[in-house]
């Protein structure tokens, strides 16, 4: 099912600071970005009364940089959002023009499910889905500093958030959670050559100061730099296509949402990329340039995950560099240059982009540029992403020193259904690392803290056989809707007639059981690489790589042909059955380590068991929730957990 979305008009849930009649709401989230609008809308499903305050409604679910979602990793992120019912996967079925899965060459598990995007259809999708979540309010104003109470004697160093103060002299509005998903706009600077401006991106200006001001001083949060940079946008028509390589979609898409069967995009519809390739023209400008480029010489090396030609050439020299040209919408006659993010003044961009041959007539509409932003170090964070200093203060997206849409909705997710949690007076929850890329993007986060901005890959999941992105409904859809409140009866639904499904078909297969010689006089041509007479069952055989659930259904109508609608997720749970069963059991073992919990009020330094001073400082300062959490500390040995586990045993 492919919803449909009306053009965006403001609703009547949207005010004006001056109008808003209620003063208190349970959960308040400051920031419209990704993680915003995820959290704003999680936390309303879960039951909440939220208020969304945003700088401009305008602006709610822009696309900063890039207009894609998805990817290695990052695809992992956008399933299992929309598996807990969240709103980027569905935006993306209903703004994708362009869809593809990347790293078909590998198995399913890594595959990367990834669309361009239409920009302007993927924000009117966002604002129209928010504007009318019911329980949400959505009012612009910029957010200026957070109300806190009093330090509470008995719990020294907690501080409880109570609501925000909005510039203009808009009386306070009080809430009993805040989640701050400020983005790039914290203190944010802007860089273009030598000229440095206020901003959190172009045309929007940064964070109030004193949103900064009362994270640093009032709560006392250690508070960081990061960086990041967006490429020139180019006329398309001033660019030689020909001199290209044409890259089209995907014959078939493949949605994003577990709800839609289709992308909105027809596969004949769809916009190709073009590949292109820097020349030594593109290095010789940045060298000439480097004393013009501000953001550049503060730090040459920039960000590793998303980074500037300039850096990709000063640490490359000599090599060639990808250059993709991606469509930015149906209606747009822009090109993004991904792989072109670059700071020089504008007329040396130009300069640049013209070095590489289809470029060398191209114009460009507005400059690249780079941005600079205070992030809090997220090691200062629990697991529901609560500062563990200031009860009902939650924080999610770039301020947690990630980058990127599907990183800052997944955060926005779960900060949304773990404030309103905290609302309604509901035990927060925990999502591990065993469970979802979620998981581990949190765990990652609050436990080793970042030096440069985060992004997923699937190489950060030590469970990837069995955290698939094909499966995220399995793993997350009923337990959103019946531990965490944050899914619709509608998807509910769905998952359970799908895990049903699965397993009724599973079970059917394993009841077919013959020798191999029989399963090739059966099935034809196939090759099994077992001895002849070894038996295998119909689940067993769809390991082989030749072996579809198809051929297996029209050997077996009987028994098979009810089930064909989920041939696809059959093949592949029939491709990893081995692997998973040994993955589960390691994951057993994980799974005991988390549910240990380490008391929050201990002082690891004084701590009366045998720790070296290096260990009982690195877990003083990091405070794990879980002995599982200790484990993934640097620093921590495993003589040291095991000191720790007598400890815990002992207390409990
Ligand atoms: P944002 O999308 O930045 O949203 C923040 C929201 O908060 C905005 O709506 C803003 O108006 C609002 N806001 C801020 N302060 C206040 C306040 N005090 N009161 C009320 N509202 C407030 N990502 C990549 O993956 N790769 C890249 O190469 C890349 N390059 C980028 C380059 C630039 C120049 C920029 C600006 C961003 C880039 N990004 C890149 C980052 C990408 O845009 C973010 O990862 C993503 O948008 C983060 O989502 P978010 O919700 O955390 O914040």
């Amino acid at each position: 099912m492919l919803l449909r979305r009306s053009k965006l008009l403001l609703s009547p849930s949207s005010r004006a600071a001056g109008h808003l009649v209620c003063r208190y709401f349970d959960v308040i989230v400051v920031g419209g970005g990704h993680a915003g609008t995820e959290a704003a809308a999680a936390a309303a499903r879960v039951g909440a009364e939220t208020l969304l305050i945003t700088q401009k409604i305008k602006t709610i679910g822009v696309l900063s940089c890039n207009p894609s979602l998805g990817g290695v990793g990052k695809g992992h992120l956008v399933r299992e959002v929309d598996a807990l019912d969240g709103l980027c996967g569905r935006a993306g079925d209903w703004a994708g023009i362009h869809f593809s899965i990347l790293n078909r060459s590998k198995g399913p598990a890594v595959w990367g499910p990834r669309a361009q995007l239409d920009r302007d259809r993927y924000r009117e999708f966002i604002q129209s889905e928010l504007l009318s979540t019911p329980r949400l309010t959505v009012l612009e104003g910029a957010v200026e500093g957070l109300l806190v109470s009093e330090p509470n004697p008995d719990q020294p160093g907690q501080i409880k958030v109570t609501g925000v103060r909005i510039a203009g002299g808009a009386q306070p509005i009080n809430a009993k959670s805040v989640i701050l998903t400020t983005g790039t706009f914290l203190s944010g600077a802007l860089f273009m050559g030598q000229t440095v401006s206020q901003g959190g991106r172009m045309g929007d200006p940064p964070s109030c100061s004193g949103l900064s001001h009362t994270l640093r001083e009032t709560l006392g949060l250690k508070i960081g730099r990061l960086r990041t940079g967006t490429p020139p946008r180019i006329v398309k028509d001033t660019v030689q296509l020909s001199l290209t390589k044409v890259c089209p979609g995907d014959k078939q898409p493949t949605p994003f949402s577990f709800l839609n069967k289709e992308t909105r995009c027809k596969p004949e519809e769809q916009l190709p990329c073009y590949l292109t390739h820097t020349t030594p023209g593109v290095e010789r400008v940045v060298k000439e340039g480097l004393h013009l480029n501000a953001h550049i010489q503060q730090d040459t090396k920039g960000p590793r995950y998303c980074p500037s030609i300039e850096s990709r050439v000063l640490r490359f020299p000599g090599r060639e560099q990808q250059v993709w040209l991606e469509p930015e919408g149906v209606a747009s006659d822009l090109l993004y240059p991904q792989g072109l993010s670059m700071t020089l003044p504008p007329e040396l961009q130009l300069r640049l982009i013209r070095e590489i041959p289809a470029l060398k007539q191209a114009e460009i509409r507005t400059p690249g540029y780079g941005v600079q932003y205070d992030f809090v170090c997220p090691t200062q964070l629990s697991p529901s992403l609560q500062v563990k200093k200031a009860q009902g203060l939650f924080l999610a997206g770039q301020i947690n020193g990630t980058t990127g849409y599907e990183e800052a909705a997944a955060q926005g997710l779960w900060a949304g259904v773990s404030a309103a949690r905290a609302a309604l007076s509901l035990p927060l929850l925990a999502l591990s690392r065993t469970q979802s890329y979620i998981g581990v993007l949190i765990d990652d986060l609050i436990v080793q803290g970042v030096t440069e901005p985060y992004r997923m890959f699937t190489s950060r999941a030590e469970f990837r056989i069995v955290l698939r992105s094909d499966n995220a409904d399995l793993r997350l859809s009923t337990r959103g809707f019946e531990e965490m409140g944050c899914v619709s009866m509608q998807r509910y639904k769905e998952a359970v007639r799908m895990t049903d499904g699965l397993r009724d078909a599973m079970a059917a297969l394993e009841s077919i059981s013959m020798s191999c010689t029989k399963w090739m006089e059966k099935l034809g041509q196939i090759h099994l690489s077992k001895t002849k007479s070894a038996k295998l069952n119909g689940l067993e055989l769809l390991e082989y790589k030749d072996v579809t659930f198809e051929m297996l259904a029209s050997a077996f109508p009987g028994c098979l042909s009810a089930y064909l609608e989920f041939s696809k997720r059959l093949k592949i749970e029939g491709l990893y059955r081995p692997h998973y069963m040994m993955q589960e059991q390691e994951m057993e073992r994980v799974r005991k380590d988390e549910n240990l919990s380490l008391p929050q009020d201990v002082d690891y330094l004084t701590l009366p068991i045998s720790l070296s001073m290096e260990a009982r400082e690195v877990l003083d300062r990091a405070k794990p929730h879980t002995l599982g959490a200790a484990t993934r500390l640097p620093g921590i040995t495993p003589s040291a957990i095991v000191h720790l586990l007598n400890y815990v045993r002992k207390t409990d």
